[in-house]
């Protein structure tokens, strides 16, 4: 039998008698004939914990020495986890990042996989034994522990299922699947059966929490099929797999909601209109490590420009300092702010072959009250920057229009 890849999330390994339920769910397995790697995140909301605790001695603390903290948070539920297995007689081992042969890149808080050298994990797995790993850590070439960024566990598993050619990775979570928007928003939201790793791409990206984008992205380019499942009960979950949807489902052209409700909006008015305008002021921000988001720009005479963008919120103090440091050489004129905004998108490969629907949409936010500040788009999605305190309304007039329930 192949290899199987399982990754359980906080809430799945909250409590000791989460991972020894999680325990007993291998068990099971195992007594199938499957060969399993484990993968586990930090025990419930520990990472968060972690974070405050350095927050208590300082607000911006070193990117590496968090690292070395939040790393800490996976290695007391990896041992609970084989703890658990070898109390019920099942053999199994933890390893942590670096132990597991996770090379990743040096960006502290944000590293990307580079290579996994599986041989340590191989070894164990060929003397009988559950292979648990520790989620969301690696090491640097320089030997640095490092964390793929929030939520990462989910690219740990995906990745570890490339390269060991596993014959699926399964994540299991507090959800029973990937639903047309998050479950815990709109009641009504329906359960998919099988999205495309585009579209699960583009949700992920646009704010579904359900899984780390950067998973589906490693998904889609070794073609591992991901199984979204709960670990609370046992229903069958939604598969993230090549294009399968657009052949199910071909006149279902909107396949999900997803929002973010963490966005400002920046906009320099006033700026020259030179040719390298651009290119300077977002490479300065590039520089800082500011992601930007939707961009717009408007010619205001012949001689100035306004652009706006919008961030993550949390980059909001640190993008206007960088902007206002660099007034003169950039040479603009006023400064302006919005916070309190949030992207709500509409996805779906089927969007390709249909018109009006941007219209559509247009058209269910409007007739709401709600102001549309920003439009961008992309081949397969829609999305608007609205303020927040409409995103629910929002969420929930899409998910009725596009008749997703
Ligand atoms: P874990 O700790 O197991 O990684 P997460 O909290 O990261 O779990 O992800 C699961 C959560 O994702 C769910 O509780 C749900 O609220 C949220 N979510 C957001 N969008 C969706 C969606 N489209 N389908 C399912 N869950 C979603
Ligand atoms: N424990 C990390 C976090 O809370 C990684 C993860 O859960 O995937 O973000
Ligand atoms: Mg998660």
């Amino acid at each position: 039998m192949g290899i199987i890849v399982q990754k359980y999330g906080g809430s799945s390994v909250a409590t000791p008698e989460r991972i020894k339920q999680v325990a007993s769910r291998i068990q099971k397995r195992v007594e199938e004939g499957d060969s399993l790697v484990i993968v586990v995140s930090a025990m419930g909301k520990s990472t968060d914990q972690l974070i405050q605790l350095a927050q208590e001695i300082d607000q911006t603390p070193s990117e590496r020495e968090m690292d070395m903290l939040l790393a800490t948070g996976e290695q007391v539920s990896i041992a609970m986890l084989a703890i658990a297995l070898n109390k019920l007689g099942v053999p199994a081992v933890s390893l942590t990042g670096w132990q597991a042969g996770i090379l990743t890149e040096a960006a502290h808080g944000a590293a990307r996989i580079l290579e996994i050298d599986a041989k340590s994990i191989e070894g164990y797995l060929s003397t009988g034994n559950v292979v648990i790993v520790a989620g969301f850590q690696g090491v640097s070439e320089n030997g640095g522990i490092t964390t793929l960024g929030r939520g990462g566990s989910d690219t740990t598993a995906v990745a570890l299922a490339a390269t060991l050619q596993a014959d699926r990775c399964e994540i299991y979570t507090d959800v029973d699947g990937i639903y047309t928007t998050d479950p815990r928003v709109v009641t009504s939201a329906r359960k998919l059966e099988h999205i495309s790793y585009d579209e699960m791409l583009e949700l992920a990206n646009l704010g579904a929490g359900v899984l780390h984008p950067r998973s589906v992205e490693c998904g889609k380019l070794f073609g591992v099929p991901i199984l979204v499942g709960s670990s609370f009960v046992d229903e069958v979950g939604t598969l993230v797999t090549e294009g399968i949807q657009m052949i199910i489902e071909s006149d279902r052209f909107v396949a999900g909601i997803a929002a973010d409700d963490e966005v400002a909006r920046i906009t320099v008015e006033g700026l020259p209109n030179v040719v390298t305008t651009l290119s300077t002021l977002f490479k300065l921000l590039a520089e800082s490590h500011i992601n930007v988001d939707i961009i717009i720009t408007n010619l205001i005479d012949s001689d100035h420009s306004t652009v706006s963008f919008t961030i993550a919120e949390k980059d909001l103090a640190k993008t206007l300092s960088v902007l206002e440091k660099q007034k003169e050489s950039l040479n603009f004129e006023t400064l302006h702010f919005e916070e309190g905004l949030a992207k709500v998108s509409i996805v779906g490969s089927g969007m390709i072959s249909h018109y009006g629907v941007a219209a559509q949409m247009f058209e269910l936010l409007s007739s709401g009250g709600i102001e549309i500040k920003m439009v961008s788009t992309s081949e397969i999605k829609i999305s608007t920057v609205i303020a927040r305190e409409h995103v629910e309304k929002a969420v929930q007039r899409l998910h009725e229009g596009f008749h997703l329930e």
